[in-house]
Order: C-alpha cells, then structure tokens, then sequence
C-alpha cells in the first residue's frame, strides 16, 4: 500500500464538548492507573529492584503517580549488552518492515491520544492543551522518521561511471543510549527513540526521573506493536549515576540526548573517552538549552506582538528550550510594551494542570520552583524591577508569572537559563543594537523579530544566530516537518529533529561499486 504523504496531526479543539469530554474521560481512566509500580525491561525481561523511582504529579506533590523500578550500575551494563546482541539480528530486518512498527505505534497512539496526554497532565503539570501538543507531536515523529526511513532505503542518487555499478547504502550503527528530557516527555523521547529504532539500531531507553511513567506509555506502545525483545530496553534510574555507566560502556556506540547544557557537555566528555575494548568513536548527539528572544520594533503592531510574546514566554510554564526569556524592545515603545504585557500577564490564571481554566500549571518540581525563584531575586538584585510575577500559593509547585524589566544585557537573568516563567525585558536604542544584545549570549536556539520592515526582517535572518528563527509570530510550537529543529553554540549540536536530515546521524553510508565492464 502506498504511503500518504505526511501531515501534521492535527490539535484537539477543547472549545468543543466532545472533546472536553473525551479528555475527561482520559483522565478520569489514567488516574485509575495512579501508584501502579513498573520494572525495568531488558531483552523483553521484566525486572524489579528494591529501589524505587517515585514519580509525582507537581501540581499536588504528595500524589505518587507510579513507581518504577531504578536500575544499578550492573543493571546498566545487562542492558547494553544486550542491545549488542539484539543489534546483530534488527540490524538486517527491512527497513520496511521496521517503518511499519512506526506507523502501527503512530495509529495507536492517535487512538489513544487523550491517555497519553492525561499522563503527562499528571506527571509533568502540562496543562491540557500543552499535553494534546505534545502527543500530537509525538505521533508526528513516527509518521515522519517512518516515511524518512522509507526514502533513505530506496536508491540514493551517484554519479554515473561508465564501468561500473555504484551505489549507496545506509546502514545502522550500533548501540544507541538515548537520554531525554522531561519537558516534552512524551514528544522528544519519542522521536529520539523512534528515529535510533527504525534506522535499525538496538536502544537503551533511560527515560528522565521526572517522566518515567509517560517514558514507559511510549515503551509499552512498542512492545505491544510487536517490536522484538531487545530491540529497545527500558532502564528507568539516575541520570548521575546509571547514566554515567550507560554513556561510558565500551558497546555503546551513540548518544542521544536532549537536557540541560551542564549535562550534555558532561556526556560528550564522557563519551569521548575512548575505554578498553571500544572499536569506534562514539557519535554523541545534544540538544541543549537556550536563552531565546523575542526583539520588539517600533515599527510592529504591539498588542500582537505582546501576544506571542506571552504565549512564548509563559506556555508550559516557560520549560521549552524554545521559550522566550528575553523580550529586547526598541526605546521609543519600551513604555507601551510594557504596559501592555503587564495588562496580559496579569490575567493569566496559575494553578493545577488538570484543571483546563487554568493556562499554566506547575513547574515540574520542587528544585526547578526554588531555583527559579531564586533566579527572580538574582534579577532584581541585579537591578531589575520587577513588574510582576513570584511564588504562587498552593500546594503544587506554582510560580506566578514573572516579568522583571530594565535588565542589563549582561545581567545573569539575561544571560543563564532559567526554565521556568520568568521574562527579563530589555531596553535598546534600535533595531541594531536588538540583535546585537539577542546574540550576545552562549546559546542560540530560537529567537524571533517583530518588525512590519521588509528589510529589518532580512537583516535579522541572516545576523540573528539561532537555528530557528522567526519573523512576526511566537517563538515556541516548532512542527514536525515543517520547522526542523535545533540549536548552534551551547543550545547543542544542531540535530534538527523533525527534518529530513535528522535519520542520518543514526545511520553511516556504505559505498559500494563492482566493475561491470
Ligand atoms: P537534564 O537535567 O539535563 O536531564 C536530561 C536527561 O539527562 C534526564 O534523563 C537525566 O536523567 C539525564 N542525565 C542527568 N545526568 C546524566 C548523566 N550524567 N549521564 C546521562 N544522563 C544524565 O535536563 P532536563 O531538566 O530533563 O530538561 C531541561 C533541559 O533540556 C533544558 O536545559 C532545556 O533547554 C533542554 N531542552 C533542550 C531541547 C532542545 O531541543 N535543544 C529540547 C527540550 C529540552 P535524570 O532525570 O535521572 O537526572
Ligand atoms: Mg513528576
């Protein structure tokens, strides 16, 4: 059967009863799951240990909504060991028919897809529509790495020689460690580990200690799809500890990872070390964090501008590596922008995630709440005013909203990631210097301009130095397909996740050419 081109999965529209209900339903059905303890799986082995991983639901902290079993360093070892073995046989399985896992994961998923979200409403405080984003997301991925793997399969284009048959192929590589985030725990797991499966390598799966129960929705979903025992291994446990043994064992041929700048440069450290018996260097994909911008000109029109603004900033509670955490605003309408975002800002409602009158939730614990607000006073000590924002009341893990405005460029709210709700506004004296303050820090992920001007947009896409950029809209919800994404500098190594170059970092080509006259 012929493949349909691929399409963005479409929202869900909330406004409409059935579907509130639906999601209803969901939740009501996933909270029924609540407490359920869950093993490691190695090599389609069940395993418990007697140290338990306590995930909890941030926007009430004293509800444990699974528990998993965490792996040791011995634990860590088995499982690449055997995703060694396992790579020896799915190594040689048709890429066609390892596609076909993607699209019957991709089918169920979208069935589901009320379920998956209302796991990560639970476990990570993703407000409704964020969680259905995310989903969405996710079943993206497997339709879009299944149909690339379908292309990188077929005939690659060679120049002709008149003496030979020449062609190319691309094979797997290996072992893969894949290590993801928590914020979009469902979306980003899935597409690091989809793409790492379908290009026919065996993975170990070591989800985030802040979303192993969404980890182990997708998990579950392959297995029961059929993917082979080994093919993918489920290790919940410590980054710190089990991750370590994970990155450094000698079979482990590739890394991917998406987090925080201070562990991704740890893990390429580590992975470059070449250990006793290793036969390759290791390929380490990271996907880091990012200090992006929102530049504000005169010459926009400002109630959309403080719009996107705001959508970028404070959606999901600002824990995107794509949220805007600089507003940078030409002088002449620095007042007016920041009267108006005040006005904004001020409405939004804060509180528990399942609830869907509230736009933002938690953050997703209580380490990130303390840092944040500790990073709100660093910014005012510094000499920022705060217009708005700080702790919320409650007993979930909330922050208000937080504006903090006359920011140094240098200052270190300007300059570190926070990864919550917290927007540091600054004032430049034109459009130039905009974009020199945007690009004056370590990172580079996304950033955006708001201008009606032709020629400033121009200028800025080529001076502004993110790997997304964007013009005239909010910074964050890149698509799959649509809007390849990845950062330059310390925001990583440039991946670009849902585009059409992405399956090549799980791949090597062979080239292989017989004389034919
Ligand atoms: P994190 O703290 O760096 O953790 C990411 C993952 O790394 C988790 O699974 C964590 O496991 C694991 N880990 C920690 N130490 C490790 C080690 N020594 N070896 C191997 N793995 C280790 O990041 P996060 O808080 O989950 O995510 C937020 C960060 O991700 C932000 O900086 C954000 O900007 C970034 N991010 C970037 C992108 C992008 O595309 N560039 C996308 C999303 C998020 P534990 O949970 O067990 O510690
Ligand atoms: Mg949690």
């Amino acid at each position: 059967m012929a493949v349909k081109p691929f399409k963005n999965e479409p929202l869900t529209d909330f406004t409409r009863p059935a579907n509130r209900k639906a999601m209803e339903q969901a939740l009501a059905k996933v909270r029924s799951w609540m407490g359920r303890e869950y093993p490691l799986v190695i090599g389609g082995e069940e395993i418990r240990t007697n140290d338990l991983l306590k995930s909890t639901n941030p926007s009430r902290p004293s509800e444990v909504v699974a528990s998993f079993s965490k792996a040791d360093a011995a634990l860590a070892g088995k499982a690449i060991e055997t995703a060694a073995a396992t790579f020896g046989t799915w190594k040689d399985v048709d890429p066609k028919k390892r596609a076909d896992y993607l699209f019957k994961a991709a089918a169920l998923m979208r069935k589901r897809k009320h379920e998956f979200s209302a796991v990560m409403i639970y476990e990570v405080g993703k407000t409704w529509p964020e969680a259905d984003a995310d989903t969405a997301e996710a079943i993206d991925f497997l339709e879009f790495y299944a149909r690339e793997m379908l292309r990188y399969a077929g005939k690659q284009p060679l120049t002709k020689h008149p003496q030979e048959k020449n062609e190319l192929w691309y094979i797997p590589i290996g072992v893969g460690v894949v290590v993801p985030p928590w914020n979009f725990a469902l979306a980003i797991l899935t597409g690091m580990t989809s793409a790492a499966v379908v290009t026919g390598n065996a993975v170990v799966l070591k989800p985030s200690s802040d979303s192993p129960w969404t980890g182990w929705m997708f998990f579950s979903l392959m297995r029961e799809v059929g993917l082979p025992a080994g093919v993918l291994n489920f290790v919940a446990g410590s980054g710190g500890s089990v991750g370590d043994v994970l990155v450094a064992h000698p079979k482990t041929r590739f890394v991917s990872f998406t987090g925080s700048k201070e562990v991704g440069i740890h893990i390429n450290e580590l992975a470059a070390k070449v250990q006793p018996g290793q036969r390759w260097l290791k390929r380490v994909v990271a996907e880091m964090g990012g200090k992006d911008a929102i530049v504000i000109d005169d010459q926009t029109d400002l109630a959309a501008a403080v719009q996107a603004t705001v959508a970028s900033a404070f959606g999901f509670q600002g824990q995107k590596c794509s949220a805007a955490s600089r507003a940078i605003v030409v002088a002449s309408v620095y007042d007016k922008f920041v009267a108006l975002l005040a006005e904004k800002v001020n409405a939004i409602k804060v509180g528990v995630s399942d609830d869907p009158a509230n736009y933002m939730g938690p953050v997703v614990n209580k380490a990130s709440r303390d840092k944040i607000l500790q990073y709100i006073d660093i910014g005012v000590r510094e000499g920022g005013r705060l217009l708005t924002g700080g702790k919320a009341e409650g007993e979930g893990y909330f922050v208000q909203p937080t504006v903090i405005v006359d920011v140094a460029p240098t200052a270190r709210i300007a300059q570190e990631e926070i990864f919550g709700p917290v927007l540091a506004v600054i004032k430049v004296k034109d459009f130039d210097e905009a974009l020199a303050v945007a690009n004056n820090t370590e990172f580079g992920l996304t950033g955006g301009v708001w201008t009606k001007n032709r020629k400033k947009i121009e200028k800025a896409k080529k001076v502004f130095h993110v790997g997304n950029f964007y013009a005239n809209r909010k910074i964050t919800g890149a698509l799959v397909g649509v809007h390849p994404f990845g950062g330059f500098n310390m925001s990583g190594t440039d991946s670009k996740a849902g585009g059409r170059d992405y399956l090549l970092l799980f791949m090597q080509a062979k080239a292989l050419s017989e004389k034919v006259r």
